[in-house]
């Protein structure tokens, strides 16, 4: 059998390794270049999360992950102002009810990136820009890129994020809702605020301060194991400057809205919003904007996209954000997605199950957990 993935995020990536594992020959084709757009400093991953990982990467890859993530995030910290001083006022737990995280550990997301791509030379091709697909008659699929370039399997995954390009040629209906909400995120070096008592003060667990109508979350991630350190313990192979870099950092974000906002251009002229955002703040929760790395600021869109009735399986599905958006833990979901279609796909290439009943079974599975309003319709 062989796979093609178009986009090398977390679900493309964490699928190709997985199916590679599994004896199945895949090709991953990404638009950008390698050294990628910024995707945001930090990911709280979770325990669907950490399960795809390691499920789908090579032992020595998800212990890399693993030994350079933060500690164990069991709750959230609501944080306030106490005669001039931050103090914490109450804490929730992590159980991932009523829209809460669920418990994880923070992750330098340029690292897991790093990790991810280690020993995929051969699988990933950067400067690919998927444009367009045909079904053949004899079941394979053809793809097209934009250099003209074409390429054809027995099953074509769409792992290309929100604009998925896959999702509006296979399934137009669905719409991406922009309902103005934007998240602006930062991260800012630990030592630069080790003088206030915050780091001190919030340990491993996210925290949330509100002044007003202005919201801040954040957390602070102290690698468990230096990356240097891991590198060498656990993956030489990975040649990225990304772990000479490292260092303990927190990160923030603040939500508004693009009207607030109105247009922010380049990182350093939102990393300038963000400190307007906060000017209500504790000084310890402005420090933190101020002192952040400039370039690693980004305005977000936080998009949605409603519950679709079910579709014919055909050998073109879709993961993570392409189909599904979750503010906070699409990137959980999306590797999620990419360990059950993995899952399914391996047990159609060794004749356990018919290659369209599995991707069937994968896309029921991803619709019903992703979409819960689907399930209770349908009384599932
Ligand atoms: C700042 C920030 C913080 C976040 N924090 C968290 C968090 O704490 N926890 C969490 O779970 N999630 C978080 N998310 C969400 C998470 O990043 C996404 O849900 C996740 O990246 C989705 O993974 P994906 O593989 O579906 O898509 P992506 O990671 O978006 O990857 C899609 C890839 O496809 C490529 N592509 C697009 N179009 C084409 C094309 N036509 N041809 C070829 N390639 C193409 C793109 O270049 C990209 O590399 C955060 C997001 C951001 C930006």
């Amino acid at each position: 059998m062989r796979v093609i993935v178009i986009g090398a995020g977390l679900g493309g990536l964490t699928l190709a390794h997985g199916l590679r594992r599994a004896g199945v020959d895949v090709a991953v084709y990404e638009r950008d270049g390698a050294l990628g757009r910024p995707q945001g400093v930090s990911l709280h991953v979770d325990d669907r999360g950490s399960a795809a990982l390691r499920a789908c990467l090579p032992p020595a890859h998800a212990a890399m992950a693993e030994a350079t993530m933060g500690g164990p995030r069991e709750q959230t910290l609501t944080l306030t102002e106490v005669g001039g001083e931050l103090t914490v006022a109450g804490t929730q737990p992590s159980d991932g009810m009523a829209g809460r995280a669920r418990p994880g550990r923070q992750v330098h997301r340029p690292l897991l990136r790093a990790a991810l791509l280690t020993e995929l030379d051969d699988v990933v091709r950067f400067g690919a820009e998927f444009t367009r697909f045909e079904q053949r008659a004899d079941g394979t699929v053809r793809v097209w890129f934009a250099d003209g370039g074409t390429d054809t399997a027995d099953v074509l995954v769409g792992a290309d994020g929100i604009g998925s390009a896959v999702r509006r040629r296979y399934l137009p209906d669905v719409q991406v809702i922009d309902k103005g909400r934007r998240m602006v995120m930062g991260a800012t070096p630990l030592r630069a605020v080790a003088g206030t008592g915050l780091p001190g003060l919030i340990g491993d667990s996210p925290a949330g301060a509100r002044v007003g109508g202005t919201m801040m979350a954040l957390g602070v991630l102290r690698f468990t194991q230096r990356p240097v350190s891991a590198r060498e313990e656990w993956l030489p192979a990975l040649g990225s400057q990304v772990v000479a870099d490292a260092e303990d950092y927190v990160m923030w974000a603040l939500p508004s809205t693009q009207e607030r906002l109105g247009s922010t251009g380049s990182p350093a002229t939102v990393w300038h919003r963000a400190q307007e955002l906060a000017a209500d703040l504790h000084p310890s929760l402005r420090l933190v904007v101020a002192e952040a790395w400039p370039d690693v600021t980004a305005a977000l869109r936080i998009g949605m996209i409603p519950p679709m009735p079910a579709w014919p399986a055909s050998p073109v599905t879709v993961i993570g954000d392409a189909i599904h958006l979750a503010p906070g833990f699409g990137g959980n979901m999306a590797m999620r997605d990419a360990q059950w279609l993995c899952e399914a796909l391996a047990g159609a290439s060794r004749g356990r199950f018919d290659l369209l009943d599995a991707i069937g079974a994968y896309e029921d599975t991803m619709r019903r957990t992703s979409f819960p309003s689907v399930a209770a319709k349908a009384g599932r």
